[in-house]
């Protein structure tokens, strides 16, 4: 049976959420469109912006000036070349090792704190308890990424609070994050939520402190998301909340330029050609898991759509990918090694994959205010 598929980006009509015009092109890209197509005129101005935040920050005085959580991936790396070696700023770079961070992921990190000034802290957790975690995330929700990003978060948090950090620069930004607005493969994600799903499991004690500081953080997150809905600079909240940016909201490259400023500078690797996500030995699998969820995608469908629309890349050649992998029940090696280690059989994962229910988890309230926030934010 024929695919129906957006004309532009190729991602299918069966996406919740997904509708298309009269043309055949989807929301998503028409989103893209409405949002970028000022670009070139307002890029000045936001680079301005940042420079601003970031001698913002730097007027402070405080121990560091920014903090930048760094994976050994190209984005986090970037943002860490543009706070040292752009900006000048008194930087800490901030990694987190779930037991499961890749060689070349390690390799990239000492390559890059070797090419800067920055200082750096390490939060590993061993790997058994980290699996331990990724187990009963797996249980209850069918994906273990968010169980991770709480750890990521929390070991920011401990940074900025310990040397009273104002700013976290990360290698993020609306234009490069290709699944945000799909609501299939993305949770909450706070640190409420976190707290919910391990209540009452095996990980609630040996975790429960990474969701402490869950009120205060909420609250920040809020105090922020309406500074951004109504155009306010961050600068003035800097001083009382640490301000979490983007760095893709206010400079935007080519993914190709980047990683060859990151060659020259960082001492950067892309692990033979693997540039999207090569910091995590389990980094298939949650793209494995979103064609369990969602019927006509395959691992590549939203990083190709998301660069198609970038216009790094055709349509025709990303298309023939996907015809050659649709339908394939082909899970990576790392899956079966993971639930061979934690007594899971395909046929459970696939269970939890496609009926647990995340939105039990998810306190109302914020899931309310997150739409609001996609909703009313511009630039
Ligand atoms: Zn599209």
């Amino acid at each position: 049976m024929e695919i129906i598929r957006c004309k532009r980006c190729l991602l299918p009509s069966t996406l919740s959420g997904i509708t298309f015009d009269e043309n055949g092109i989807c929301n998503h890209c028409r989103k893209y469109e409405n949002d970028f197509r000022e670009w070139d005129q307002i890029k000045e101005r936001k680079r301005e912006e940042f420079g601003n935040i970031l001698s913002g920050a730097k007027k402070l005085k405080r121990p560091y000036d920014c903090l930048v959580p760094l994976s050994g991936g190209k984005d986090s790396t970037y943002a860490l070349y543009l706070c040292t070696k752009v900006y000048k700023m008194k930087t800490l770079a901030v990694s987190l090792d779930n037991g499961f961070l890749s060689g070349i992921a390690k390799q990239n990190i000492r390559n890059a704190l070797e090419s800067c000034n920055a200082d750096h802290m390490f939060y590993t957790i061993n790997r058994e308890n980290s699996s331990r975690l990724f187990k009963v995330f797996t249980l209850k929700t069918g994906d273990f990424c968010s169980g991770c990003m709480r750890a990521i978060n929390y070991a920011i948090e401990l940074a900025t609070k310990s040397f009273r950090i104002p700013l976290v620069i990360k290698g993020s930004g609306r234009r490069v994050q290709y699944v945000s607005q799909i609501k299939e493969v993305t949770s909450l994600n706070t640190a409420s939520y976190f707290a919910n799903v391990i209540k009452g499991t095996a990980a609630e004690d040996d975790f429960k402190h990474f969701a402490r500081y869950r009120f205060s953080l909420e609250f920040q997150k809020i105090a922020g998301g309406v500074n951004d809905i109504f155009g306010l600079p961050r600068t003035r909240l800097m001083r009382f909340i640490p301000q979490h940016i983007g760095l893709y909201d206010y400079i935007y490259l080519p993914f190709n330029e980047i990683i060859g400023i990151l060659k020259k500078e960082m001492g950067w690797s892309d692990g033979a050609g693997s540039a999207e996500h090569l910091d995590c030995e389990l980094h298939d699998i949650p793209f494995y898991k979103d064609t369990l969820r969602i019927q006509n995608i395959t691992r590549h469908t939203f990083h190709s759509s998301g660069l198609i629309r970038q216009g790094l890349l055709s349509r025709e050649g990303a298309l023939l990918k996907e015809e050659q992998e649709i339908g394939k029940e082909n899970p990576p090696a790392e899956l079966t090694k993971f639930l061979q280690e934690n007594n899971i059989t395909y046929e459970e994962y696939v269970n939890y994959v496609q009926y647990s229910d995340t939105s039990r988890f998810e306190p109302k309230w914020q899931k309310v205010a997150r739409d609001m926030y996609h909703k009313f934010r511009k630039f």
